[in-house]
């Protein structure tokens, strides 16, 4: 393929793409990230991306090159300008302002501007489309899908109690006035799970209505859940603040002998676009046998950072000759896929195959969720990670976690 079929091609998947990436958040464009060279689409793009500076009208040129037709006209139809100050830009600036990925305050965004493609939107289309919900059968509006089902009620009503939310769904007018409101009393946390819980139950709708799965609400709660402590961690204290209920866990507990603990954590460096990894391997006793820390460059997703910090772990650990295993993360997603049969198919799939590949090659091997206080030792090795350095330390302890690993070891 030349240079210009390159350019021609990526032309003609960035339209379909980009389109999929405002409707689906399950598209290829969301997981893989779409890299053109004559536009970027970044993965963490917000809707801003297609606008003027100052976000008050449509960038037409950039919307009319970047998708099709037929999408560029739908979205220019969206009303920014006419609105200046009202609350369709401040809406949009509010969105932007949550601390979530690109994917997520999208779909609320298309969820506030009712474009997202429920069974009531396409029929509108004239698109044929399955009437009713897919888990209760009544109209598949908007409104129902987040908020009034019987299945968002069930997430909503567990989620509620987590972080404190009051929902105020009988005030409901319609949905764009409702996630205004929410966004305008929500702190920067409620706003965020916002943002994270109207992905998860747009994702369980979408895969029950295509027969993928039926989640209960439970594990979906699980799934928000870990997600916005994931979000907590990564997006830098000033930004979100923890739930005052949130009480402090267990700290570092010793492996059995013979066994050796490897404490792993991945640190975003979103300006830079790098990740750090952070690894501390020690025995039953506390002692500190390798520690090591380096960075990568290009990663930006906090889970896929996670997936790759396990498997650089893991890589190192059977290079330096440990055969019995345990590896400690803190993110309970990666986790979850880890310890899933089956192939994953998420964004980060290929990265749990590599993993569960390596993992073949040691005598044992158990991956284990921890609270984040008791993996604070790797996440401030992460931190600490410099551009271009793989810092390996043999039987010594770093100076900048020496304190951790004491106060761990008593
Ligand atoms: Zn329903």
């Amino acid at each position: 393929m030349g240079f210009r079929d390159f350019v021609i091609f990526n032309q003609a998947m960035l339209s379909k793409q980009g389109w999929r990436l405002l409707t689906d958040p399950n598209s290829l464009c969301t997981r893989v990230g779409l890299v053109s060279p004559l536009m970027h689409i970044p993965e963490d793009a917000t809707v801003q991306f297609l606008m003027e500076e100052g976000g008050k009208e449509w960038n037409h040129d950039l919307v009319k090159y970047a998708f099709d037709e037929e999408t560029a006209n739908e979205i220019l139809q969206v009303p920014i300008s006419r609105h200046g100050g009202g609350m369709i830009s401040l809406l949009g600036h509010m969105t932007r302002e949550i601390c979530a990925p690109g994917k997520m305050k999208i779909n609320l965004w298309r969820a506030a501007h009712d474009c997202l493609p429920t069974g009531f939107q396409l029929r509108r289309r004239h698109i044929e489309a399955r009437d009713g919900c897919a888990f209760c059968n009544r109209d598949d509006r908007i409104e129902h899908v987040f908020l009034m089902c019987p299945f968002s009620d069930s997430v909503w009503k567990e989620i509620k109690q987590v972080y404190n939310i009051k929902l105020g769904r009988g005030d409901l007018a319609n949905v764009r006035q409702w996630i205004f409101d929410f966004l305008c009393r929500g702190s920067a946390i409620q706003n965020t799970v916002l943002a994270v819980t109207f992905w998860h139950i747009w994702e369980a709708r979408n895969n029950a209505r295509n027969n993928v799965e039926t989640l209960h609400p439970r594990r979906v709660v699980q799934k928000i859940v870990a997600y916005v402590e994931m979000i907590m961690q990564h997006c830098g204290p000033g930004n979100v603040s923890r739930p005052a209920e949130r009480i402090s866990l267990p700290s570092w507990v010793p492996p059995p002998a013979g066994v050796f603990l490897i404490n792993i954590d991945a640190a975003v460096f979103q300006a830079e676009r790098q990740m750090g990894v952070g690894v501390v391997i020690r025995d039953q006793h506390g002692n500190c046998l390798l520690a090591a820390n380096t960075r990568f460059m290009g990663i930006t997703d906090p889970e896929t950072a996670e997936a790759c910090a396990i498997r650089h772990a893991l890589w190192l650990a059977k290079e330096e000759g440990f055969h019995n295993v345990i590896v400690a993360c803190d993110c309970l997603s990666v986790i979850q896929k880890l310890n899933s049969p089956g192939r994953d198919r998420s964004k980060i799939g290929c990265l749990v195959e590599d993993i569960k590949k390596l993992g073949v090659e040691f005598i044992s091997v158990s991956i284990i969720h921890v609270s984040r206080c008791s993996n604070v030792a790797a996440h401030t090795l992460a931190r600490c990670s410099e551009p271009s350095v793989c810092n390996v330390y043999h039987n010594e302890t770093p100076d900048c976690i020496r304190e951790m690993l004491l106060s761990d070891a008593q």
